[in-house]
C-alpha cells in the first residue's frame, strides 16, 4: 500500500528497481570486460542497498529515503556521482542547475567533473541577488523556489539534478525558472525516482532519467 502525506511520500511494500539495458542504458565495453550497462546495474545495486528508509520522519506515516549513509561512504558516494556523471556527459551540458539541498551534493560534483558552471535552485529567501519564483502546490498550501536571474543565459544548455522524484512538483517549477530563464532544458536526472507518483509526467517533454526506482 501506498500513502501520500504532502511531498514526503510512504512506500510501504519496498522493491527497487535498479536501473538496467532495458531502460535503454547504453551497452559500450568497460576496460575490465564488464559492459557499462552491467557496471551501472551493479553499481546501482550497492548504492540502493545504502539508501536507509526511515520511518516516520519528518511526520508519522511517511517513509524518508535518507541518502546520508550513501554520502558517507566514499566509494558509494564516488560510484552514484557517476552515475549522474556517464547520464550528463553525452549531453554536454553548458550548466547544471541543482535543487537544495541535496541536488546540490551531486550536481556540484559532476558540474566540476565536467568543467562546466553550476546553477542553484533555492527554497524562497536563501538566494541572495535578485530572483525569479515559481510556485508549486503540495498537499497543504504551496511552496517557492527561486533561482538568480542572471544563472542562465539564453540558449544554455542544462542538465537539472536532484535526489528525489516525488509528485515532481518541485522539479517541475526548477524546469520553469530554466526555461523561462531561456534555458535549453536537456535532462532531469534523480538517484531515485517514487514511480507509483508518476511525478515525471510533470516534466514532460524533458528527458527524465531515475537511477534507482520504486
Ligand atoms: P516532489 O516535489 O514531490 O517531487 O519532492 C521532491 C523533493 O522532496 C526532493 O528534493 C526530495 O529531496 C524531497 N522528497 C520527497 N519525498 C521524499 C522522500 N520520501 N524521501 C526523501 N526525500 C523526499
Amino acid at each position: 500500500m501506498q500513502l501520500r502525506r504532502g511531498r514526503i511520500q510512504v512506500v510501504a511494500a519496498e522493491r527497487v528497481h535498479v536501473l538496467g539495458p532495458e531502460d535503454g542504458f547504453g551497452a559500450r565495453q568497460g576496460t575490465d570486460g564488464l559492459f557499462k550497462s552491467d557496471m551501472q546495474q551493479v553499481a546501482s545495486e550497492r548504492i540502493a542497498n545504502a539508501v536507509r528508509n526511515v520511518p516516520d520522519f519528518p511526520r508519522a506515516g511517511i517513509i524518508f529515503k535518507d541518502i546520508t549513509p550513501l554520502l558517507s561512504d566514499g566509494a558509494l558516494f564516488k560510484e552514484s556521482i557517476d552515475l549522474f556523471l556517464n547520464a550528463c556527459e553525452p549531453l554536454k551540458p553548458d550548466k547544471i542547475v541543482g535543487i537544495d539541498a541535496r541536488g546540490f551534493l551531486f550536481g556540484s560534483a559532476v558540474a566540476y567533473q565536467l568543467g562546466v558552471g553550476f546553477v542553484p535552485v533555492r527554497k524562497k529567501g536563501k538566494l541572495p541577488y535578485q530572483t525569479k519564483e515559481a510556485s508549486y502546490t503540495l498537499e497543504y498550501g504551496e511552496a517557492t523556489v527561486e533561482m538568480h536571474v542572471d544563472a542562465i543565459a539564453p540558449g544554455e544548455r542544462i542538465v537539472l539534478v536532484d535526489d528525489l522524484l516525488a509528485t515532481g512538483g518541485t522539479s517541475a517549477a526548477a524546469a520553469k525558472l530554466i526555461t523561462q530563464a531561456g534555458g535549453n532544458l536537456l535532462a532531469a536526472l534523480f538517484l531515485i525516482e517514487l514511480e507509483f507518483l508518476s511525478g515525471r509526467r510533470h516534466l514532460a517533454p524533458v528527458p527524465v532519467t531515475a537511477f534507482l526506482k520504486y
